[in-house]
């Protein structure tokens, strides 16, 4: 399944691509064991937008399904919204390429966005809400047992902070759940990947990028301001992204505020020590290394930071 650009790349290019493949690879298929996401006998329908996350999630489930020890069918969707100045003939020509079965489905949700919203607002929420409709039925038309869309690491974070600063929810995006509608299984196999190694992988494997705002709408500020400081983070506290992730994996319900997540009202004094109990006045004193992914730590280097 080599793209015919990867001809080009120089052999420092061509190793670095094996070497993140292989990490991609890992973090898949990770994803996919702890979450059990796709099993024997599954129809997956991947999404393919045309951004970086899908090209990117279709390449390495392809390189996944030639050497599981289970066997699994992909189906690549798009769908060809309308937008003026879609390329309809990049997604096709890509896909026969690589010789997969693919179907694009043509649906002018464009016009609709259109005519509901209002010049100057934001169109996405509609946009994506007319989108998930059509996938649904396109997964039934297909027989497709599972949806994956290539959502990452780093799109989960921000859905976090985003619930958490504007929604007043600790809710991000399930790495697998069933669908608004009860009737699919959505999965997001790139659950462990960053972002910065899906831009250089989109890079290297020179997909054929198609723009989500060619439609003109503008890109939600808000999720834009989260992504900013998390890279501020990131440039300035190396690990804490890794970290909010291993965070994200690792809740402890009797430790927060939900009563219909922890039964405060049945403890008593027999209840007995519950995930470390209460420290009353004593801090917490917590070792700065990246408990999640020790790439970014330099030589694991235990600060210890007392946290009030
Ligand atoms: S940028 Fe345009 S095409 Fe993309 S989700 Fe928003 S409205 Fe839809």
């Amino acid at each position: 399944m080599t793209n015919p650009s990867e001809n080009t790349l120089t052999p420092t290019q061509k190793t670095q691509l094996a070497k993140l493949e292989k990490r991609l690879r890992g973090h898949v298929g990770k994803a996919i064991a702890q979450y059990n996401m796709i099993e024997d006998g599954d129809k997956v329908m991947v999404c393919l937008s045309g951004g970086k996350d899908s090209y990117a999630l279709l390449a390495i489930l392809m390189l996944l399904k030639e050497s599981a020890p289970i066997h699994f069918d992909i189906v690549a969707v798009n769908l060809d919204q309308k937008q003026p100045g879609f390329p309809e003939h990049i997604l096709p020509n890509y896909l026969d390429s690589l010789g997969i079965d693919y179907k694009v489905v043509e649906e002018d949700t464009y016009a609709i966005v259109k005519d509901k919203i209002p010049e100057g607002k934001t169109t996405c929420s509609l946009c994506s809400r007319l989108r998930r409709a059509v996938l649904y039925r396109t997964a039934k038309e297909l027989g497709a047992t599972k949806i994956a869309l290539g959502h990452h690491r780093d799109d989960m974070i921000e859905t976090l902070m985003l619930n958490m600063f504007y929604g007043g929810k600790m809710k991000a995006m399930p790495a697998k759940l069933v669908s608004d509608n009860g009737e699919h299984v959505v999965i997001r196999p790139l659950a462990f990947c960053k972002e910065s190694e899906l831009i250089q992988y989109g890079e290297l494997k020179a997909f054929p990028i198609i723009p989500c705002n060619l439609c003109g709408s503008q890109p939600n500020l808000q999720r834009q301001n989260i992504k900013r400081m998390l890279n501020d983070w990131h440039e300035q506290f190396p690990g804490r992204i890794e970290s909010m992730f291993t965070a994200m994996q690792n809740v402890v319900p009797s430790h927060l505020c939900d009563s219909e997540l922890f039964d405060f009202k049945s403890i008593d004094a027999t209840s007995g020590v519950i995930n470390g109990g209460d420290l009353a006045f004593d801090q917490e004193s917590y070792a700065a290394t990246n408990t999640a992914n020790t790439e970014t730590t330099p030589d694991n280097q235990l600060n210890i930071v007392e946290v009030q």
